[in-house]
Formats: C-alpha cells, sequence, structure tokens
C-alpha cells in the first residue's frame, strides 16, 4: 500500500486500531487489515468488533459475531493482529450503554504510545455523526481506507469540508496535532449488508466474498439461516 501520504506521515510503531460490527467478517475486511501493514509506521493491528453499535439495529448476537472475528482475522501468517474483545466485555459490564469510539480509544491511550484508528471512507464521511465528534479526532491518529468504488472521492470530500469549517488544517491534522491519512486499498468490494442478504435469499454464503473459515462458522451454526449442505 503506497500513497503519497506515507511521505508525509511519520507515524511510528503505531497500533492500528480496527472496529467494525463484523456481521459477518469478509474478504474486505481481511484484505483491508493485511494492507494496513504497508501504512506508515503499523506495527500491530487490533480488530475490535463493536457490542453494541450506536448506529445498528437488529445485528447478530456478539458470541456470532466474536467467534467470526476470530476465525477470520487470527490466523499464523497475521502474527500481529488480535481480536480485541474490550467493547464486549464493557457491554456485560453496562448492557444499556452504546459502544462508542470514543470511549475505546480513550481506555487504549492508556496501554500504547501511538495509535491510528482505521475507518472506511463509508464511515469517514459519516464521522460527524460520531459521539463525542469533533473532539473524537483529536484522540489519536485516523487511517482512512479507499473503499470502493468511489471511496477516495468521498473521504477527500469530508477532508475538504472539515478544513473549510476551521476543524482541520489544510494538511488534515488537528489542533492537538493528530494526522488524518488517506490510504488507497486492496480491499474488494464487499459488504456485510451484501452477504447477509444473498444468504438471506439463497441459504448459501457467498463463496468469493468470504474466508473459508467464517464460511464453515455459517454452516455449522446455520447463521443469517445457512443450510448446512452448501458447498
Ligand atoms: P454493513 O454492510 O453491514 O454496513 P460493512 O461491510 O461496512 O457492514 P463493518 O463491520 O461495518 O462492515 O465495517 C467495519 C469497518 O471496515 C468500517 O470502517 C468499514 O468502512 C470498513 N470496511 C468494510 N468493508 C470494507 C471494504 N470492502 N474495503 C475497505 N474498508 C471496508
Amino acid at each position: 500500500m503506497t500513497s503519497p501520504d506515507a511521505v508525509t506521515l511519520r507515524w511510528q510503531e503505531l497500533t492500528a486500531v480496527f472496529g467494525g460490527t463484523f456481521d459477518p467478517p469478509h474478504l474486505g475486511h481481511l484484505q483491508a487489515v493485511r494492507g494496513l501493514f504497508g501504512c506508515p509506521g503499523v506495527r500491530r493491528v487490533l480488530v475490535i468488533p463493536s457490542a453494541i453499535p450506536p448506529q445498528k439495529s437488529g445485528i447478530t448476537s456478539t458470541h456470532h459475531r466474536m467467534e467470526m472475528a476470530r476465525r477470520c482475522f487470527e490466523r499464523p501468517e497475521l502474527p500481529d493482529v488480535q481480536v480485541d474483545p474490550r467493547e464486549v466485555l464493557r457491554a456485560q459490564l453496562r448492557p444499556e450503554a452504546p459502544s462508542y469510539t470514543f470511549d475505546t480509544l480513550l481506555e487504549l491511550r492508556r496501554e500504547h504510545s501511538l495509535l491510528g484508528c482505521v475507518v472506511g471512507a463509508d464511515q469517514l464521511a459519516r464521522l460527524d455523526t460520531w459521539h463525542r465528534f469533533p473532539e473524537l479526532l483529536g484522540l489519536c491518529h485516523w487511517i482512512v481506507l479507499e473503499r470502493k468504488p468511489d471511496g477516495g472521492h468521498l473521504a477527500r470530500e469530508a477532508l475538504r469540508s472539515w478544513v473549510s469549517s476551521g476543524l482541520l488544517r489544510p494538511d488534515f491534522s488537528t489542533r492537538e496535532g493528530t494526522r488524518i491519512g488517506i490510504f488507497p486499498t486492496e480491499a474488494p468490494w464487499v459488504s456485510s449488508t451484501a452477504i447477509r442478504e444473498e444468504i438471506a435469499r439463497t441459504g448459501t454464503p457467498p463463496i468469493a466474498a468470504l474466508p473459508s473459515e467464517v464460511i464453515n462458522y455459517l454452516k455449522m451454526h446455520r447463521v443469517y439461516g445457512t443450510t448446512r449442505d452448501t458447498r
């Protein structure tokens, strides 16, 4: 993964934080995580499944999503990727409280010297609807992935509007000194919603969109109405 940003962003020993609903985790997520190690300074990736996503409803049980995330991301060839259960554990203590990224980043700042929060460009464009925006931007650096098909354009538009309104400096840095970098990704166009819809229609998980470990889990536990006899 290369980008002109890589020249200007001098991040070192960065822990990348990749949060999501992962309902289910798919090859877009997996490819995005692999590619993060090509971003400047990224040494490890924490994948953090959201227990109670503030902006989504009707999601699959946390148990299934955690299990699928472990099968998707924790693999021998990715020793520096870890699925982190902190939002799930927090929800066990406070089941009524949404899983806010703001709270997670505050916690992680106490444990890691340099953090980069990862979002797809679609999420960046909606970041101003997240809890404690714009303070959120100053908590850590931001790695924005140009999610296909139109991600780069969306992300740059959002950033330019924040520069115009004075939230960001022209180099996309904040008053607190954190930076936002946009990076291309090899991640294919895939979405969890499209996968769930296809399974609901056909009973079969799309093999081109999911790692085999997740497909096996879906079949075993019949998640989303997957039938066991699919190939
Ligand atoms: P849904 O379709 O249900 O909204 P999703 O496929 O976007 O789900 P999430 O778990 O919400 O999956 O995504 C977690 C993070 O991964 C988000 O920041 C999202 O933008 C990013 N992401 C998801 N799919 C891709 C992809 N194909 N390429 C790059 N980034 C992605």
